[in-house]
């Protein structure tokens, strides 16, 4: 079964990840079963689903890291440390945290290091955790698991290939290999045939098909594939409308887009959500985690050496209901930074703007027209962004 798996993987790989560099290397193959079960439990929000802020859960990881035969290369103790912090602190917003026992496995073999593949996965592997493989920052550029919500290790290789050329070892890309193990398609996802999902479809810019096409999430903006096409400021920098015409406005700062590592920042909600009920569904993945109900323990789980800056962040706003009617309220974290709130409509019109440093506020949106709208909360040195529905 591994066997044919492995088959299948590699001409994936020739058909498809032939033509140009790319980040991520995951092959688009999933268990379907599992898939639609999210899915349906997504679409039906049964009792089945469970809400994040209801849960959350303790996965427990394996770091691995590849060097020559004669122990030189490769990462060092202090970046591996600072790429699993990364990880740490991009997924405590969403309730997910990571249980490292701090000890790095060295693999010394100068034939894996020399060629970042799948066939790692076979060393030192383990049953009741995530294993993560952290090749050479100037080994071929990308990550790589073996599929969305297939099973449970990944690897991480290689820098990005535009200036400053920085490792994606110590990037960003660490968690989006992570969100695919745990069942998250790209934001992009039915904008181009990928295996394994029979029911793929593009998300439309105006949200109505979001629970069944696209990425099956319904807080991330349709993307028509991002593809690297970013600038400096992390704005997309082309243009283009769906079937209706609608222009898109994707999320450049989603880690599941197509973005540049340096502009990969967050997981929405809804994102942490489905993880979250992955982990508790799966049952390769329910081996690998304890899930537990209601608010966590904050001293009980390590978020990072960011977690200041995480556990805080803007990241841990709450936009409440959504959809709405007429008054949209926010919470925040963190009172005391002064945050600056738009709202923009699906063409990029800004609609609403004002300033803000209490733990909550609210917007009356009486006046707005129903439709899909884009909620932007920008602090001193990070930007959320979250879609909303304002009914009629
Ligand atoms: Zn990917």
């Amino acid at each position: 079964m591994k066997k044919l798996l492995l088959i299948f993987i590699i001409l994936f790989h020739l058909t498809f990840y032939g033509q140009k560099e790319s980040i991520c290397r995951t092959p688009s193959y999933t268990n379907w079963t599992y898939m639609q079960q999210l899915i349906n439990l997504n679409i039906a929000n049964s009792s089945g689903f469970i809400n994040q802020s209801d849960m959350h859960a303790k996965v427990k990881i394996y770091v691995h890291v590849i060097r020559r035969s004669n122990g030189t290369g490769g990462q060092t103790i202090s970046s591996t440390h600072q790429a699993i912090d990364i990880l740490r602190a991009d997924f405590c917003p969403v309730n997910i945290f990571f249980d490292w026992d701090g000890e790095i496995d060295f693999i010394d073999n100068t034939n894996f290091f020399n060629s970042p593949s799948d066939l790692i996965f076979n060393v030192n592997n383990h049953n009741d955790g995530i294993d993560i493989y952290l090749f050479d920052d100037n080994a071929p550029a990308g990550g790589l698991a073996n599929g969305v919500g297939i099973s449970s290790e990944y690897y991480v290789s290689g820098s990005y290939w535009y200036y400053p050329y920085n490792s994606l070892i110590t990037s960003h890309v660490i968690s989006h290999e992570m969100g695919h193990v745990l069942s998250l398609w790209h934001t992009h996802h039915g904008t181009y045939y990928e295996g394994g999902d029979p029911s793929q479809c593009p998300e439309l810019v105006d949200g109505t098909n979001s629970s069944v096409c696209g990425d099956y999430i319904s807080d991330t903006p349709a993307d028509p594939n991002i593809q690297f096409n970013v600038n400096q400021n992390c704005e997309w920098t082309l243009s283009g409308v769906d079937s209706n015409g609608d222009f898109y406005t994707p999320d450049t700062s989603n880690i599941m887009s197509y973005s540049s590592p340096d502009c990969m920042s967050y997981f929405s909600n809804q994102q942490g959500r489905w993880m979250l009920n992955a982990l508790n569904t799966i049952p390769f993945l329910q081996n690998l985690s304890k899930i537990g109900y209601g608010a966590v323990d904050i001293n009980s789980v390590d978020c990072g050496n960011n977690s200041s800056s995480s556990i805080d962040s803007i990241k841990k706003v709450k936009v409440f209901p959504n959809p709405t009617d007429n008054i949209i309220t926010l919470t925040f974290n963190n009172a005391s930074e002064i945050k600056e709130i738009s709202i923009k409509d699906k063409f990029g019109k800004l609609i609403y703007h004002d300033f803000c440093n209490e733990k909550s506020t609210t917007i009356n949106t009486e006046t707005f027209q129903s439709g899909l709208y884009f909620i932007e909360i920008k602090d001193a040195d990070k930007t959320f962004i979250q879609k909303i529905i304002i009914q009629p």
